[in-house]
């Protein structure tokens, strides 16, 4: 529509116009819009004033177009100007407009329809604007407009045709206006009487048709001797029929928000479509509610903040601010790229009874995993009672699977769940010292954090479907295949992925009653104390988490049984190798030794 010398549709007028679209939605509603149009209708004055219009008639329609293009909101104001000249004393109508189909034969409109294409084609446009047209009831005649004094050799009563894209039965379009006034200009002072046919061309269903037109006649003032440009008028109304402009929003479909919103709707109709079933309207909520970012820093187990009185007071507000986060949603994903990290969101979010989402990277492998969701405060004292050991986890009561299972970690329900720390004997710590750049920094190959991304995403929607959510029985590798859980299918505890044999498993693992995040001991003292424990914890080393939760005991215990049995392996080989090279008991020996200090720490217990 910018290219001047583009092709016209066909059987469509062209009507050149300018475009003013303004940098401000101020600059938009203050312009000058009688100049604009004053600027315009002077044109058109002096193009019939010259004559030029006579030649090419189009130059009569003209237009002015106004617009604001607000690209942040995607909201665009646009006001149309048809510029008009007006008579002063208005145009006297001698008769009624009349179809044509009620006023001419269907010869003579069959006649006309061949002798206005034929102008067309040898005018070399697709509709002519305005012509000449002289009829019998044998035949019609058209002509072009400035062969009027020899096409009419009387001007007393004359018919000219204009090109009309109105369908109103009772009234002329626009365009006529400007080529009355033409008309009054050129012929005022002879005309009498002029008869205008208002010709409209209309194809429906492939048929085309001219016999809606209408025809009337008027008479014309006299405007040969006036040369002052007429008052004009053609700023359009809006759709209220006010003097505004008109706009249209166009958000809904340039958006990239409100895009990525209305396919992720799509995708969630065709999603329940596919499903026939309900998903939960959190689901939506979840990803259409806005992002909201924080910039803050997590105190760490292992990592003092007891330097200076700002230290603790910035760490005191760290906390604060997530515990409110954590308290104010319903899921919380850790993506932290350190173990340590992790701690302060877990035992928050353990104690508040949120669902936590973790995913860890390694060089090829992750992990995605939910937390086990504990039960809520108030019925935990009768749990409490029935503290459950590992050995009987298969004990446990489950709907969803009917065959028994005699794997030890079958049918945990959510609430038993391990979390992130709980396969650890080892309490978080600063897992950065000593270490190089590259040993600080999870290398990882290139599409692992988008696999375990997503995974982790899809693991929290899974569990959203199932009735009970953070509560629901983790499903294994076993359960691939039995009947899901869910009308998304399993809901795993752990999702372990190797991406160097593209594989992933779905173990399941109980809480560990000595856990250094989510062990009971650990979500007492946190409740109890709040920032006085955890403070403790940031800026003790590891050994006052695993002193609290009992795994410095388990340590000990664990290394005085390997000592006593190599003791007792180093006994049978001693005996056994009674004659053999003293370098051998040596080497057992040296074993011995080292574990002493292991050994005394025990007697002393
Ligand atoms: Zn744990």
């Amino acid at each position: 529509a910018f290219d001047v010398d583009g092709a016209t549709p066909a059987r469509c007028c062209p009507a050149s116009g300018t475009l003013y679209n303004t940098n401000t939605l101020e600059a938009f509603k203050t312009i000058d819009k009688k100049a604009l149009l004053d600027k315009a209708a002077s044109e058109i004055w002096s193009v019939i004033q010259s004559g030029a219009a006579l030649e090419d008639s189009s130059i009569l329609n003209k237009f002015i177009l106004l617009t604001f293009a607000d690209l942040k909101k995607y909201h665009f104001y646009y006001w149309f100007c048809f510029p008009a000249l007006c008579f002063l004393e208005g145009v006297q109508l001698e008769q009624e407009p009349v179809s044509l189909e009620c006023s001419f034969s269907a010869k003579q409109i069959s006649s006309l329809q061949t002798a206005y294409d034929n102008l067309c084609a040898s005018s070399g446009t697709t509709a002519v604007p305005h012509f000449l047209l002289k009829y019998t009831d044998e035949s019609v005649e058209v002509a072009p407009l400035k062969d009027l004094n020899s096409f009419f050799p009387d001007l007393k009563k004359i018919t000219v045709g204009v090109y009309d894209p109105c369908t109103l039965p009772q009234h002329p379009g626009w365009p006529l206006r400007n080529f009355l006034v033409l008309l009054a200009k050129k012929w005022g002072s002879q005309l009498d009487v002029l008869e205008v046919l208002c010709f409209r061309d209309r194809t429906l269903q492939g048929s085309r048709s001219i016999r809606h037109s209408i025809i009337f006649r008027v008479k014309l003032p006299d405007l040969t001797a006036s040369a002052v440009c007429p008052k004009s008028v053609g700023w359009e109304k809006n759709a209220k029929g006010a003097m505004g402009p008109r706009s249209v929003n166009l958000s809904e479909c340039m958006d990239p928000k409100r895009l990525a919103e209305s396919s992720v709707d799509l995708n969630l109709k065709l999603m329940r479509w596919r499903l026939v079933c309900f998903l939960y309207v959190i689901f939506c909520e979840y990803i259409i509610q806005n992002a909201e970012g924080y910039n803050m820093s997590i105190p760490m187990p292992g990592h003092p903040v007891n330097f200076s009185e700002l230290t603790m007071a910035q760490a005191r507000q760290d906390v604060e601010q997530l515990e409110k986060l954590i308290s104010e949603h319903d899921v919380v994903f850790l993506l932290m790229d350190t173990r340590e990290s992790r701690w302060l969101p877990t035992v928050i979010a353990a104690s508040q009874r949120k669902l936590i989402v973790n995913a860890a990277l390694g060089f090829d492998t992750f992990v995605v995993m939910r937390h086990g969701l504990k039960k809520p405060k108030e019925s935990q004292s009768e749990e409490s009672t029935t503290t459950i050991t590992p050995g009987t986890a298969q004990t446990y009561p489950c709907v969803f699977h009917t065959h028994s299972h005699t794997s030890l970690f079958s049918n945990i329900p959510g609430h038993r769940l391990g979390c992130y720390f709980c396969n650890d004997v080892v309490a978080p710590g600063d897992s950065t010292r000593d270490r190089t750049l590259d040993q600080q920094c999870t290398v990882s190959r290139p599409g692992l954090a988008m696999i375990a991304g997503a995974l982790a995403v899809e693991l929290m929607v899974s569990v959203l479907q199932h009735l009970e959510g953070g509560y629901a029985v983790a499903s294994s590798s076993d359960d691939r295949m039995n009947e899901p859980p869910t009308s998304l299918g399993l809901v795993p505890h752990q999702i372990r992925g190797f991406l160097s044999r593209f594989d992933n498993v779905l173990p399941a693992s109980l809480a560990f009653d000595k856990c250094t995040a989510c062990s009971p001991i650990v979500l007492d003292n946190y409740e109890r104390e709040g920032f006085q424990f955890l403070a403790k914890v940031f800026n003790s080393s590891h050994s006052f988490l695993e002193d609290l939760t009992g795994l410095t005991l388990l340590h000990q215990e664990t290394q005085a049984a390997e000592v006593r049995l190599i003791i007792c392996i180093t006994l049978c080989v001693l005996t056994v190798t009674f004659r053999s090279e003293p370098t051998i008991t040596d080497k057992f020996m040296i074993t011995v030794r080292s574990k002493k200090t292991v050994l005394l720490a025990c007697a002393i217990r």
